[in-house]
Formats: structure tokens, C-alpha cells, sequence
């Protein structure tokens, strides 16, 4: 929920734009960080999610460490204050450019994809004279019971080393002079909502963990990744996720050896619900079969929905305003709203040319007119971060709650 002098101030602002709840952002962020310090964990957040420089310092206030996919990930994570004592890298296609540079930035660890990468980051750090710290992150083959496009643990997707190879790994780790061994590391998936997930995932754990002891490694770091859901269809009422009960789960299921660190890896439970997509209705299209919002933001603003049939709650925020006239005032003396309208079915659409940008069918919202601000809910995690040029569209605009 906007307040109206929130939506007042909207409506002097030149549409698309994300609007970042700083204030909620900060309550999850401490949410967080109180959940994970009962246990000792450590968090590290998944710049992917949002790389947006105010949301990265916002967080890396917390002390959290970050997971990085990309060299000018590393980077961005660096220059926006994390330590690089706590910084990962992960991706199962670095190039010898993004090592290079992780290499000369000192970070923390390299979460290692396959056997091939493995040597290939021992050369580069031999060619530099150093060591390169790696965990190596395995594909237990859990399902994550999240949509297939958002699966990553499985053993027909391309992510991590499975499980049948750890024997190359363990002769490569062996015969690496520039590389010293961290721990394993995992990231099942995203949008993670069912805790029985995270039950399996420990188990998977430690199994591995013993697998690597009994052949003599020594494991420092369970990087147990991230992957923790928010509920996108109650953005009001919802909105900070359940980190005690997810922590609780790794807390009362993994076998933690007195020397070693367990690390999670959050992205969108930390961020999701501190942004709306904020936009005005260009034209209300009414056909024979279907009545068309059109939107002035659209795939190339946030192509969650387009690109994986993600849900978003979507308000006409501006039927949300107090109407101004004598008969505001209801027979129960409440402050009418123009949502006493009529509810209308509409298909959101955005003005992208490609029959694939809708964000949803068949919206119940209340009558629209031309000029209504609308507001996409839940964007702050993979939203900005996707934004494209596409039809040459301008960037959009980032505006905050705290200016
Ligand atoms: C994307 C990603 C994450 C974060 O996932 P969320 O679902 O946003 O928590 C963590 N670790 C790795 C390796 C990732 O690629």
C-alpha cells in the first residue's frame, strides 16, 4: 500500500520507474540479520538481484558479505563496499578475463562449476604467483518443487559438478599446486517456498561433507546458497520473509563440524518486496473479446512475468486516493475511495512490440482511465537488474523513499 501523499508525489514524476521502500528494504535486511547471528551464519547477498548502487550500500551496511556471477559483479560488490574478504564468485562460465580479475581483487572464494574450471583458474593463479581460494559447488540433484525455468539443482541442468564426477575433482584438487581447498557450496534454485527443500538440501550436505572428509579435504565453508521464496501474492501483508523458520531448518538439519562456517547466499528474499514498478496507463483498448491496458513500461522494464510466468500483484494506485468531493464519506462515515468503481477485467499489456509482453491476463482491477498510475508489485529482486534497450526504449528511472 502507497500512502496518498506517496501517491500524490507519483503523480508528478515522469513514468516508468522503480520506487525503492527503503525503510522495508532496511527492515528485512535487520530481519535477516538478526535471524542468521542467533545461528552464527553468515550471509552473503546475491548482487544479481539487484545491482542497483543504493540498494548495494543500503546492504552492504549490514555487514553482509556478497555472491557475485560475473566479473563486473566482483567489482560492483568491491566498489560498493563489501569487504573483499567476503566476496564470492560463481558461474558456470567464467572467462579467463572475470578470473583474472577476481585473482588480482583477492576475494574470498571461487565457487568452482566443473572439473575444467578448476584447472583452468589453478593455471591463472599459477601464471600470477598465487593462490586462488575455491569451494566446489556441487549439483546435489534436489528438486527445488519451484517453477522449471528457476531450477538449478537438478542433474539436467547445467549448474555445478555432479555428483558421479567428485572423483576427477578430488584427483584435480590433489594435483593443484595454486589452489586451496574452502568447502562445497550449492544453489538448488530460486523462489524456494517449501522448507521440506531445505531439509533434503542439509541432507545432501552432509553426505558430501563426510564424502570429502573421508578422503582426507578438510571443509572450512558450507555454502549452502540462496533460493528463499517471497510471497508475491500479498505484497502488503507479507512482506518480510520468514527468515527464523528458513535459518531454523539448516540450523536443526545440518551437521556442523566445530571448525567450519556455513554461508547462505540470499538475493531475492532480501530485496523482492522493497520495489514496485511503478507506471501510467498510455490507453484503455477495448475489443471485441478482451479490454487492453496499456502501459507506458513494459517487457523492457521488468520481464519477470515474459521471460518466466512470474506473478506479480498489479494495483491501480490511483483508485486508490481518497475521492475529493461531499460524498466522500461513506454511510459507515469511512473515506470513500475510487475503488468503489467498477471492477473491470483487463489484459496489462506494455507497449513493446512482441505478442509475449503482457504482464498479466485477465486482471480484476477497478475501472481505468488514461493517466492512472499503476503500480507492479514486488519488483525489487531481477527487475531493474534485467532492464533492456529493447525498441530503444529510454532507462528507466530509479526514485527512493528517503529523498
Ligand atoms: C542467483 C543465485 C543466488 C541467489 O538466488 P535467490 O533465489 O535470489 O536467493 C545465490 N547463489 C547463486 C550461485 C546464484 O546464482
Amino acid at each position: 500500500m502507497f500512502s496518498p501523499a506517496t501517491i500524490n508525489r507519483f503523480q508528478n514524476l515522469e513514468t516508468p520507474f522503480y520506487y525503492y521502500d527503503l525503510n522495508l528494504l532496511k527492515q528485512t535486511l535487520e530481519a535477516c540479520r538478526t535471524a542468521s547471528a542467533k545461528y552464527n551464519f553468515h550471509v552473503h547477498y546475491a548482487m544479481k538481484a539487484n545491482f542497483n548502487p543504493k540498494v548495494v550500500s543500503t546492504i552492504q551496511a549490514y555487514g553482509f558479505g556478497a555472491d557475485s556471477v560475473s566479473g563486473n559483479e566482483v567489482r560492483a560488490a568491491i566498489e560498493g563496499g563489501f569487504s573483499k574478504d567476503k566476496v564470492v564468485f560463481a558461474g558456470v562460465g567464467k572467462s579467463d578475463k572475470e578470473i583474472n580479475y577476481a585473482l588480482e581483487a583477492d576475494i574470498f572464494c571461487f565457487n568452482v562449476e566443473s572439473v575444467q574450471e578448476l584447472a583452468i583458474i589453478n593455471d591463472l593463479a599459477k601464471t600470477k604467483g598465487k593462490t586462488a581460494r575455491v569451494a566446489i559447488r556441487i549439483n546435489p540433484n534436489v528438486d527445488a518443487n519451484t517453477h522449471h525455468f528457476i531450477t538449478t539443482g537438478l542433474e539436467e541442468n547445467k549448474f555445478g559438478v555432479d555428483i558421479w564426477q567428485l572423483p576427477n575433482v578430488a584427483d584435480a584438487l590433489h594435483a593443484s599446486t595454486n589452489l586451496e581447498f574452502m568447502g562445497i557450496h550449492f544453489h538448488i534454485g530460486s523462489q524456494i517456498t517449501d522448507m521440506e527443500v531445505f531439509k533434503n538440501l542439509c541432507v545432501k550436505v552432509n553426505e558430501l561433507d563426510k564424502w570429502f572428509e573421508e578422503r582426507g579435504f578438510t571443509i572450512k565453508v558450507l555454502n549452502v546458497g540462496g533460493g528463499l521464496g517471497v510471497d508475491y501474492y500479498n505484497p502488503d501483508t507479507n512482506n518480510i520473509p520468514d527468515f527464523e523458520s528458513y535459518f531454523k531448518v539448516f540450523n536443526d538439519h545440518l551437521i556442523v563440524k566445530p571448525n567450519q562456517e556455513v554461508h547462505f547466499e540470499l538475493g531475492r528474499a532480501l530485496v523482492a518486496h522493497s520495489a514496485s514498478l511503478i507506471s501510467r496507463v498510455l490507453y484503455v483498448k477495448n475489443g471485441l473479446k478482451k479490454n487492453f491496458l496499456i502501459l507506458d513500461a513494459g517487457m523492457t522494464e521488468l520481464i519477470r512475468p515474459m521471460l518466466y510466468q512470474a506473478y506479480h500483484q498489479i494495483d491501480n494506485i490511483s483508485s486508490q486516493l481518497p475521492v475529493m468531493s461531499n460524498e466522500s464519506v461513506n454511510n459507515n462515515g469511512e473515506l470513500k475511495t475510487q475503488n468503489s468503481k467498477l471492477m473491470t477485467k483487463y489484459d496489462v499489456v506494455g507497449p513493446i512490440c512482441e505478442s509475449t509482453d503482457c504482464f498479466r491476463k485477465d486482471v480484476l482491477l477497478p475501472e481505468s482511465v488514461r493517466g492512472n498510475l499503476i503500480a507492479i508489485r514486488t519488483a525489487g529482486a531481477y527487475g531493474e537488474v534485467m532492464v533492456s534497450g529493447y525498441n530503444l526504449r529510454d532507462r528507466v528511472q530509479s526514485v527512493y523513499s528517503e529523498e
